[in-house]
């Protein structure tokens, strides 16, 4: 018989380096908590089947941890490899867990853009889940060819970055597929293109790990909004989301959990 494993999607706000000042960090996080609350509340059961993570900057991880939430988990958007040592400007993984810190966004575009190699991110993800907690690892091309250089592209982001990484922990690693030419853009990647590319990622991982690569979640990052987020997802077949821009306004996140929570969770 074959088993269908219901896996709840997972929506990450990535709050980049915004907003600037605690209070509005706070106000932020308030205002999330309150409507994913509210959504409960209606009956609508929404937030059940929806995992909702937000990753405001480090120096607001405290802060907002100390909301003390069920509302959403709380995410970094980066951690150091070592536990500790002479790393200026670093932040260890090992500080993370004490603030509530259950996922970390590893090997974002913009963080690729200033240096950091897939070796580097692979020690990086090797840290986190040893640690316990969630690597969302973000893989994307820069440009679409024609040759289809790009898929390979992908594949050996996500070689390098899983190299090492034991089976058994393969419940921490989330991939976010984020084609660097949709972030921050006016249009998202349409959902035949992320359904393809969430095939190929699904296959890459099989590869990897045999049948249990499929537990790994698989989200979509760029430009995703309330109009097309529900698209994205279900006809993208993707296990979520990866928000930037529209996970500091509330409402508008608050939207789009609302625009996936209302399916069933079972992934294809
Ligand atoms: C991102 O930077 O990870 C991102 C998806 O940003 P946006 O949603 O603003 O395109």
């Amino acid at each position: 018989m074959i088993q269908i494993k219901k896996i709840k999607k997972l929506i990450v706000g990535n709050w980049k380096m915004n907003p600037s000042s605690l209070s509005e960090a706070k106000k932020i996080a308030l205002e999330i908590k309150k409507t994913m609350k509210n959504m409960t509340k209606t009956g609508i059961k929404t937030v059940r089947k929806t995992q909702v993570v937000i990753c405001p900057p480090f120096v607001y991880l405290g802060s907002v941890g100390g909301m003390k939430t069920t509302s959403f988990f709380l995410g970094a958007q980066d951690a150091f490899y070592e536990s500790m040592g002479a790393y200026t400007g670093e932040v260890s993984y090992c500080s993370l867990p004490q603030f509530g810190v259950s996922h970390v966004i590893l090997g974002h575009s913009e963080r690729r853009a200033k240096g950091e190699t897939n070796e580097i991110i692979n020690k990086k993800v090797r840290s986190v889940v040893g640690e316990g907690m969630t690597a969302i690892v973000c893989v994307g091309e820069s440009v679409r060819d024609t040759e289809g250089i790009y898929l390979h592209i992908l594949r050996s982001q996500i070689v390098a970055a899983l190299y090492e990484v034991n089976k058994k922990l393969l419940d921490h690693v989330v991939i976010a597929y984020e084609p660097i030419w949709a972030i921050g853009a006016k249009v998202a990647m349409n959902s035949r293109d992320v359904h393809e590319i969430s095939i190929y990622i699904k296959k890459v991982l099989r590869e990897m790990y045999g049948p249990l690569g499929d537990s790994v979640r698989i989200l979509y990052g760029g430009s995703v909004d309330s109009t097309n987020a529900r698209e994205i997802v279900y006809e993208g077949n993707v296990g979520g989301l990866l928000v930037g821009r529209a996970s500091l306004v509330p409402k508008d996140f608050s939207l789009i959990v609302r625009e996936i929570d209302t399916e069933d969770c079972i992934e294809k």
